[in-house]
């Protein structure tokens, strides 16, 4: 069966969960060979495997941690000129687009990025996208060389489903020219102990009608009721009540949870553009008129100061 590379992405070997997802896509269309580079493999194998990985290519070397991602494209093409894989998959973070953007080029392939869904297609994998600030889902299939698609986090619900994940090491030379930009401090973020925002299953996001930085706890008691990550509308950020790395939206964060919860949003098309693959979408709003209700599975008219505190005191009872 043809052979799908799955890069993977995870710190010091703990996997993430877009990888998972990514390998769930990939065994639509062939057997998953994942790519794991740098430290933790023991730890990383056994999870991989557990998905179906059929076997995993790895390799570690200093490089991988001490420069930004050129290192990583040579030994993803390694692992690719190996393989000969259909299609690569790579989570669509900021690294991993530009990773596979490197990637496309070397290999003289075709490209789909943040792909929302991933199907077999009689001449080659076909990739779902959302375009024009979500106003179109577009299929498409790459038709030059092996596709390299990265996918948006949440694209998939993860299934296990075991299989051989023999790990095997990846001969890889780093090239010199891969050498030009190092990293030379690293700052952890302060951790809100909250999932990341992108890969949330569930959002709850507060937007103008929160109406202060004081009154944002109530937003993060229903997200935390709820295991979930906060998100911000810019007109919250823009007037300093939460900081931009929580922004949903077209210059902010774009997400695809399970369940998004807009509170005091009114929906902007700016806001859709982060959010509108989600998929179940509940708005509480107290304008019945507010664009946000168009898009919605439930909507909720009413004051989010009496709404909120209620969904989450219903919720933490149960
Ligand atoms: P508003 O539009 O002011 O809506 C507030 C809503 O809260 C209203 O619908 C109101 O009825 C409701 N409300 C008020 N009080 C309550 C209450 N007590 N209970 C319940 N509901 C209440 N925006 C983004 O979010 N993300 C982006 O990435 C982004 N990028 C942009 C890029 C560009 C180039 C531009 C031009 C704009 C961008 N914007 C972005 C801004 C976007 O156009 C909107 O201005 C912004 O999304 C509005 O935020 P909001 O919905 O919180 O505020």
């Amino acid at each position: 069966m043809a052979e799908v590379l799955v890069y993977v992405d995870h710190v010091d070997g703990a996997v993430r969960k877009p990888t998972l997802e990514l390998l769930t896509l990939a065994r639509r269309i062939g057997e998953p060979v994942a790519v794991h580079l740098g430290a933790g493999v023991d730890t990383a194998a056994p999870v991989l495997a557990e998905h179906g990985a059929v076997k995993v290519l790895a390799a570690d070397a200093p490089e991988f941690a001490d420069y930004l991602v050129a290192p990583k494209v040579d030994a993803l093409q390694a692992a690719y000129d190996a393989v000969s894989p259909v299609a690569v998959l790579v989570a669509s973070s900021a690294e991993g687009k530009e990773i596979a953007a490197r990637l496309a080029v070397r290999i003289g392939s075709g490209i789909i990025t943040d792909a929302i869904d991933l199907e077999a297609g009689d001449e080659g994998p076909i990739a779902t996208q959302s375009v024009f600030a979500a106003a179109f889902t577009t299929k498409s299939r790459v038709t030059k060389g092996a596709p390299v698609i990265t996918v948006k986090p949440n694209a998939a619900a993860v299934e296990a489903a075991p299989a051989a994940g023999a790990v095997e090491q990846l001969a890889v030379t780093v090239a010199d020219s891969s050498k030009g930009t190092k990293i030379v401090s690293r700052t952890p973020r302060e951790s809100s102990g909250r999932p990341e925002l992108t890969e949330a299953a569930i959002v709850v996001s507060g937007g103008r009608g929160v109406n202060g930085a004081e009154n944002f706890p109530i937003i993060e008691g229903l997200a935390d009721s709820l295991g979930a990550a906060v998100g911000a509308s810019r007109a919250a950020v823009d007037a300093g009540w939460y900081p931009h790395t929580n922004q949903v939206g077209q210059t902010g964060k774009s997400v695809s949870p399970q369940l998004y919860i807009a509170a005091g949003i009114s929906g902007a098309i700016q806001h859709r553009a982060g959010m509108q693959t989600s998929k179940t979408i509940v708005a509480i709003n107290k304008d019945a008129e507010a664009p946000i209700f168009d898009l919605v599975d439930y909507g909720v008219v009413g004051d989010l100061f009496q709404v909120v505190p209620q969904l989450t005191e219903e919720v933490t009872s149960r």
